[in-house]
């Protein structure tokens, strides 16, 4: 049974600035609420870049989503798996049970089971087996925090809000993040280096 002991609230989303672009309003409406707020990514972004080499651009885009969580008091993590290559595997599995383990979050933001991107997806997997199974004892070896549970576990839009066969999915719960709009872009400029890679992969200014 779900009890909202802990104020936690956790975004566990595919790439860094994901949770920027797809829950950030909610995400400062409840820091604004009192709640303890983290952005964890599976990847570490190092195919964001046509100029640095991964390495490089994984310690750029790590700096900046940390940059991006500290602005409204949250804390980054990453569960170091690469660009692309985000699995519904053991290995990944368990990493994110740890994460969820450590965090023991409330409450779950992640991508749509459906997205453009098989990375989204896959995240979105990985998220949903961190809720439903974190706070069970034998999921993992770390100690279960006070307060862990099966948290509430909402699935944010697919990106433009279309399924990856391009029909549009209706939203079945909208935040009004009006007042929530300037903060959520001074997040979003936090990933400077996704500007230009946007420009130059996508042809977008975002
Ligand atoms: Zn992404």
């Amino acid at each position: 049974m779900t009890t909202l002991q802990n104020r936690i609230a956790l975004a566990f989303m595919a790439h860094p600035d994901d949770a920027e672009f797809l829950c950030a309003g909610t995400l400062i409406r409840l820091k604004e609420a009192g709640w303890e707020v983290h952005i964890a990514t599976c990847a570490a972004g190092d195919c964001g870049s046509v100029t640095e080499n991964r390495w490089d651009i994984s310690s750029i885009r790590t700096k900046e989503a940390a940059k991006a969580a500290a602005l409204i008091g949250g804390k980054y993590h990453c569960i170091d798996e690469r660009d692309g290559f985000v699995v519904y595997d053991k290995t990944a599995l368990r990493k994110t049970y740890d994460l969820f383990r450590r965090i023991a979050p409330s409450l779950v933001f992640t991508h749509a089971p459906k997205d453009y991107m098989m990375d989204h997806e896959q995240a979105s997997l990985l998220a949903r087996a961190g809720s439903f199974l974190y706070a069970a004892p034998n999921a993992c070896e770390l100690p279960v925090r006070e307060g862990s549970c099966v948290p509430y576990l909402y699935y944010c839009d697919p990106v433009e809000a279309i399924d990856p066969l391009g029909r549009p999915v209706e939203p079945t719960t909208s935040i009004d993040i009006t007042a929530q709009l300037a903060k959520k872009t001074e997040m979003l400029a936090c990933h400077a280096s996704q500007r230009e890679w946007l420009l130059a992969h996508h042809g977008v200014d975002e």
